[in-house]
């Protein structure tokens, strides 16, 4: 008879790396499955994060990399590999990979996060690699200085403009509304820099070019008037969608696709945990994401005793 874990994680981000560290302080037998063989989930490309309590002005991929040796230190057992499908047999879930392989448990933490999410403009797939990327840490070091679009309002809208204005000739920022969604400190440091223009009330329409990105077309909605920009590289930062294509008929998600599950990470299938970005939740941040993880793993011993 195969091995049966008390809990399988799905997911290293912060979310899952916390869940870890809490498991195996339980001392529950628990496995963490992570799809690349690299944790740390969305901070990898994250510049910095500075509201994380203790770690100020961390850089994400130090974090995650902190994370990680936390739960290497307390004994934490990692597999690398993609979940293909979750059964559910009550008492044991059966979780298959990719290469085949079957794995036991008795609960399941699923800790995927989310993606960036994608405008669906023309060109936008065209000239992904090509002059369109999701990640201005990543690859802001090719446009070096030259001219850069980032299209969103968001905190990572701001602070990948904040950070390609210290490489770019030129940044612009192309945002829908009047008013940024990001954190004011940020919104108020971006606005201080010279080489930064915001241009408000504005959507993309498409990407053009010949082998590489050569210009972006907006709309300006106050006007109705179209403006072609000439720029090198488009930095898409619209937010993200949750990584929930194969738990939706698992269970219950909400319209966009969270995971519905309160503060104690329980979904409607007992022995089933959401914990992070992929749950229904006011606030995502890394905070929030590592909190899930302990409360998730809370639950899941109150699970594992009454159920046992
Ligand atoms: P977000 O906060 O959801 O912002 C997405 C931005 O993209 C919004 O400004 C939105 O406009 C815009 N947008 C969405 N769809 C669009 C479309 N189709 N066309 C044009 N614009 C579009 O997402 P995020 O910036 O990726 O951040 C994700 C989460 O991580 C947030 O909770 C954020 O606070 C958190 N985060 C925190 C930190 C930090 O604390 N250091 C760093 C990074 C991320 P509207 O404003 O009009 O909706």
């Amino acid at each position: 008879m195969s091995k049966i874990y008390d809990l399988v994680i799905i997911g290293s981000g912060p979310a899952g790396l916390s869940a870890a560290v809490y498991a195996q302080r339980a001392c529950l037998d628990t496995l963490i499955i992570e799809k690349t063989g690299m944790s740390g989930g969305q901070i990898l490309t994250t510049t910095e994060v500075d509201n994380y309590p203790g770690m100020p002005g961390i850089g994400g991929f130090d974090l995650g990399m902190k994370m990680r040796e936390h739960v290497d230190n307390l004994g934490g057992l990692f597999q690398t590999g993609e979940v293909m499908e979750i059964t559910d047999h009550k008492d044991i879930k059966e979780i298959r990979l990719d290469d085949g392989n079957v794995i036991q448990t008795r609960t399941i933490i699923i800790a995927t996060g989310a993606s960036h999410r994608k405008l669906g403009i023309p060109g936008e797939t065209e000239f992904t690699g090509a002059g369109v990327s999701y990640c201005a840490t990543c690859d802001g070091a090719f446009f070096r200085n030259r001219t850069t679009a980032v299209i969103g309002g968001g905190d990572v809208a701001v602070e990948d403009a904040i950070f390609l204005a210290r490489l770019c000739q030129k940044v612009y920022v192309i945002h829908r509304r009047d008013s940024f969604r990001a954190a004011k400190v940020l919104s108020e440091k971006l606005l201080a820099l010279e080489n930064v223009e915001v241009l408000w009330n504005t959507t993309p329409v498409s990407i053009t070019g010949s082998t590489n990105v050569e210009s972006l077309n907006i709309h300006h909605k106050d006007t109705g008037e179209d403006q072609s920009i000439a720029v090198d590289g488009v930095f898409i930062a619209v937010g993200m969608e949750p990584n929930t294509d194969i738990y939706k008929s698992l269970v219950t998600t909400d319209k966009t696709g969270y995971i519905v599950a309160d503060e104690t990470c329980r979904t409607n299938v007992p022995g089933i945990f959401a914990a992070g970005d992929i749950r229904t939740k006011q606030l995502r941040q890394v905070v929030s994401a590592a909190s899930d993880g302990a409360n998730a793993v809370y639950s899941v011993q109150r699970y594992l005793e009454e159920n046992l």
